[in-house]
């Protein structure tokens, strides 16, 4: 342990909310950031308020940054270039993530099971950029199980 803090990530796209939970807990998260733009999805246990609701029964403080989403995911042209280019213009969104994941064991969370190809991996270079330590979930050995 050399100190870094550490934030962790995960998509909810393989998971149950039961699945998610567990994968918090195991890492003790105690904050999950969602950082959709919209906070919706086709799966409703998983749209912004039900989500909330799991996370405030669970004890997880939770909070959703749509300032942090992608506003260019309708566009397939604009790929993760675009995004990466928001991110740079905006070190204040940063600047905000950094705060929050300093003063709680902090999740990243959006839907993609992968962080490659998402937006969520660029805001996680970022915070690496910050000196921060990611940590995917599920871990490795427990994505082999599935
Ligand atoms: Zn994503």
């Amino acid at each position: 342990m050399d100190g870094r803090t550490q934030v962790w990530n995960i998509g909810y796209q393989r998971q149950t909310i039961e699945s998610l939970l567990v994968q918090l807990r195991g890492a003790h998260i105690q904050q999950l950031i969602d950082v959709r733009e919209s906070g919706g999805s086709r799966r409703s246990e998983f749209c912004r308020r039900p989500l909330a609701n799991s996370m405030k029964t669970a004890g997880i403080r939770y909070l959703h940054r749509p300032d942090a989403g992608n506003p260019f995911r309708q566009d397939p042209t604009a790929g993760l270039d675009g995004y990466r280019a928001h991110v740079d213009a905006r070190p204040q969104l940063i600047d905000a993530l950094a705060a929050l994941v300093r003063n709680h064991r902090t999740a990243l969370l959006c839907m993609c099971a992968n962080r490659a190809g998402c937006h969520r991996g660029v805001l996680l270079e970022a915070l690496e950029g910050r000196g921060f330590e990611t940590i995917d979930l599920p871990a490795e050995r427990q994505l082999s199980l599935l």
